[in-house]
């Protein structure tokens, strides 16, 4: 193998620029040369791709995003779209694809293996921790501290103005983000997807709280959680207790950015540097993930086949802690 390709794919994540900093520098370690390709696979349809030496990775690892850029593509999810893909990839005489994403991102590289044989790997790269088969996906970390330090925040306003704030985090259909930030924010409510809410005993507990002296109260809700979320909930709550001050906060999109954390980036350089040796071995048609702390390869079909939980231990220990 001499020459491989890489590209960042579907929402960014802080921590995606450490993953390619360190794809580059263990492929140009081992003497392969790299291209990287710009904006995913709309990059790798439309033939945009230029080839990244040692120094074009240098200063990005605190930077948030992804210097190769990323993008959504309906195109590539046709046989034609990819057959343009792969004929950019043979006209680049790329012999090995690294992808950094979510499983929307592994779909279409396994799909691109099959119908034309490139071997594939996959790093996964989003906040929302929502991919089967690895405990960790780069961005997760520094999510939940962008979230927290927001929350720490409100509950500073909550607390001095007696009110009650419902908190809107992101995490799409799943609860990892709103579970750990909920926890360690300390919120007296957590709302997830995953669990079922009881609406009226959630009232009934914020009231008994308000009773027994607490100054602020804080509502965690995962934006894909069943109540529909944040203002739905704030609503709710306005009408069935006796919280005069009710606020509502979507942190929205400020979750996705900044500097990544140093497990981030620490992270990320591993699964970075695991892909290209993965590829080097002969894999392909694999993700790298991490279990119990550690970097190893599997299909990269068990990111959609497994299914991932919340920790129990976790969600009971919420419960305990905001009696
Ligand atoms: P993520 O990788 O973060 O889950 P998406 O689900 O948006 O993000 O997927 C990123 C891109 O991967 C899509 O824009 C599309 O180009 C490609 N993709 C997603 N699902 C498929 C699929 N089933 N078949 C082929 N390509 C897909």
């Amino acid at each position: 193998m001499k020459r491989i390709g890489l590209l960042t794919s579907g929402g960014d994540a802080p921590g995606m620029n450490c993953a390619i900093r360190a794809v580059v520098r263990t492929a140009i370690y081992h003497g392969l040369e790299v291209m990287g390709i710009d904006r995913g696979y709309a990059g790798l349809v439309d033939g945009a791709a230029r080839q990244m030496d040692a120094r074009s990775v240098g200063g990005i690892m605190n930077r948030g995003g992804t210097m190769l850029r990323t993008a959504r593509c309906e195109e590539f999810k046709t046989p034609e779209g990819r057959a343009r893909a792969a004929e950019n990839i043979r006209r680049f005489l790329i012999e090995g694809l690294i992808v950094i994403g979510g499983d929307g991102t592994y779909r279409g590289a396994t799909e691109l293996a099959k119908e034309h044989n490139v071997a594939c790997v996959g790093v996964p790269g989003t906040i929302d921790n929502d991919i089967g088969g690895t405990d960790y996906t780069i961005g997760f970390d520094t999510a939940i501290n962008t979230a927290l330090d927001a929350i720490d925040k409100i509950r500073d306003t909550a607390a001095s103005h007696d009110r009650l704030f419902v908190v809107e985090v992101m995490g799409r259909g799943v609860g990892f983000i709103a579970l750990s930030v909920g926890v360690a924010g300390g919120a007296e409510e957590i709302l997830v997807p995953e669990t079922p809410t009881d609406i009226d005993a959630m009232c009934r507990r914020l009231e008994l709280g308000r009773k027994a002296g607490k100054t602020s109260s804080i509502v965690v809700v995962a934006e894909g959680d069943e109540t529909g979320g944040a203002v739905k909930v704030g609503r709710d709550i306005r009408r069935k207790t006796h919280f005069t001050d009710v606020r509502v906060c979507v942190l929205g999109h400020l979750q996705r950015g900044g500097a990544p954390t140093a497990y981030d980036r620490i992270m990320a350089s591993r699964l970075g540097s695991e892909a290209v040796t993965a590829l080097l071995r002969g894999e392909k048609d694999v993700m790298v993930a991490v279990e119990k702390g550690d970097v190893f390869t599997r299909p990269m079909s068990d990111s959609w086949n497994l299914k991932k939980e919340l920790n129990p231990h976790l969600l009971d220990l919420a419960k305990k802690l905001t009696v």
